[in-house]
């Protein structure tokens, strides 16, 4: 049985007095959560507030929106993933496709992340998923492959073993437009049997989400697809009683 996990993604959004709001409304309503785990992903400014204002209340974690490729150095504007763990992060979100095109990272580069993620002992958050145009074109699974493949090349057979993979269809993304989850349990299952060919048992265990415009009207029916664990939320993060609602859709008890 794999636990459900909701990861919010607040991007490049929020002040102070926001992540105050907003946290105070998640643990408002959060409290009778069970078995889900429930992951936010601030602003690096923002995480020593966040952690401070969690410390009380374990049900939910910190996450980091990326990490260098990198380990500590001269790298200006990088964080590490080690800084990233040591200031509590426990997952990071890794290869994000806004990261993948206006930041122009490329599959090596994501892996190299993703490397750099598990050397740490932060869970990597893998983002894959195909644009519009390469949808269209029937080339979704080719397009996750080899983004799937970049990460096996890097680490190894046993890479997924402790890590999570979010599938997140470009078009998706901020759009209102979700993916059906039909549609997603197709690519879901596509992952899960892309890491079987290396580990069964990593198969089995890896937790896969689905990103891309997930609301709290739309998480259930998602969520009840036997590939997908969870969620990975960005617009809806930011809205404490949106975000909450996802992750009890996500409810498991
Ligand atoms: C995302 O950016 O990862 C995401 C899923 O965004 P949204 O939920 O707003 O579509």
């Amino acid at each position: 049985m794999r636990q459900p996990l909701v990861m919010g993604n607040w991007k490049m959004n929020g002040r102070r007095s926001m992540v105050e709001g907003l946290l105070k409304a998640i643990m408002a309503d959060i409290g009778d959560l069970f078995g889900v785990e429930v992951v936010v992903c601030p602003p690096y400014p923002y995480l020593g507030l966040v952690m401070d204002r969690l410390a009380a209340n374990s049900t939910v974690v910190c996450g980091a929106q990326d990490v260098s490729a990198y380990t500590d150095g001269a790298y200006t504007g990088d964080v590490s993933a080690e800084m990233a763990r040591d200031v509590g992060c426990r997952f990071a979100i890794i290869g994000h496709s806004e990261r993948r095109t206006l930041f122009r990272e490329t599959d090596a580069i994501v892996a190299q992340k993703f490397a750099r993620s598990l050397a740490a002992d932060l869970t990597p958050v893998l983002c894959v998923g195909e644009t519009a145009a390469e949808r269209d074109a029937g080339r979704t699974q080719e397009v996750v492959l080899r983004q799937l493949s970049a990460v096996f090349k890097e680490c190894g057979s046993n890479a997924f073993d402790r890590a999570v993979v979010a599938y997140e269809p470009v078009w998706a993304i901020g759009t209102g437009r979700a993916a059906s989850p039909a549609e997603a349990q197709t690519v879901h299952r596509f992952i899960r049997d892309v890491v079987a060919r290396q580990s069964a048992e990593a198969a089995g265990r890896l937790r896969i989400l689905y990103g891309g415009s997930v609301k709290a009207q739309n998480a259930r029916d998602l969520f009840e697809q036997d590939d997908i664990d969870g969620g990975l939320i960005g617009g809806a993060s930011l809205a404490g009683a949106d975000f909450v609602g996802i992750c009890r859709a996500a409810c498991i008890g």
